[in-house]
């Protein structure tokens, strides 16, 4: 089971490096954290398994503000999210533009975390099915299944707000996006250590992406020994 730490635009090198010296996954799980930019080597320093926060399609080039796929290689870093909601919602990516990072960034060696999900009025008027959709198929019409390739569902409404999708919703949610990619899914949104198990537990539920409870040692390592004790 994979439960991956994103960080968000929390931890400079110094808080990065206190977690990751105090940090230690259980063993049945693969922990992946995802620093900013800037904390990546400081977070490498220890051993864990580091992932980037987004990434560039293109090798090099006048891209200001970017990073690529080879340069996170260079440093060590072995995969990266991409199409977060957060980077959906303020800094314009788009379903092309996801797909675009996706197919560079696993064409490149890395792995890649790809983000979907529904916003709430998209679920309250019916849409969920069809967002999702097309969310995933502008992924997998360029890439298909990879290796390297896992997605994430993440209802918008969920992220950093307290609010968690219901079992019951997960499970639907995996089942339908697994019906048109058919890779790992992790789920998103508010997990922490008192619902982590009941939410990994469920069919079609393959991790956990974790925003707010991956920032202290001690719930991140709780969400993952949850995890291990269900593999
Ligand atoms: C996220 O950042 O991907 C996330 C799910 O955040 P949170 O756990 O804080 O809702």
């Amino acid at each position: 089971m994979l439960i991956a730490a994103n960080w968000k635009m929390y931890k400079g090198p110094r808080e990065a490096r206190a977690f990751s010296e105090a940090f230690r996954a259980p063993k049945g799980v693969e922990a992946v954290i995802c620093p900013p930019y800037v904390s990546l080597a400081a977070t490498l320093e220890s051993g864990h398994v580091v992932f980037a926060q987004n990434v560039h399609w293109a090798d090099e080039g006048a891209f200001t503000g970017e990073i690529s796929a080879p340069m996170l290689r260079e440093l060590g870093v072995t995969g990266a999210i991409v199409g977060h909601s957060e980077r959906r919602q303020h800094f314009g990516e788009t379903d092309e533009t996801v797909a675009r990072r996706t197919l560079a960034a696993l064409e490149s060696g890395l792995r890649v975390i790809a983000c979907v999900g529904e916003s709430l009025e998209e679920r309250e008027t019916g849409q969920m099915e069809l967002v999702l959709r097309i969310q995933v198929e502008a992924i997998a019409d360029g890439v298909g299944t990879h290796s390297g390739l896992v997605l994430a569902y993440e209802p918008v409404w969920a992220i950093g707000t307290g609010k968690t999708a219901s079992p019951e919703q997960a499970k639907e949610a995996h089942a339908l996006i697994k019906s048109f990619l058919d890779v790992p899914v992790l789920y998103g949104g508010s997990v922490k250590p008192e619902n982590a198990a009941e939410l990994l537990s469920q069919p079609a539920v393959d991790g956990a992406l974790v925003g707010g409870a991956s920032l202290e040692v001690e719930s991140f390592t709780a969400i993952c020994q949850a995890a291990a004790s269900l593999s």
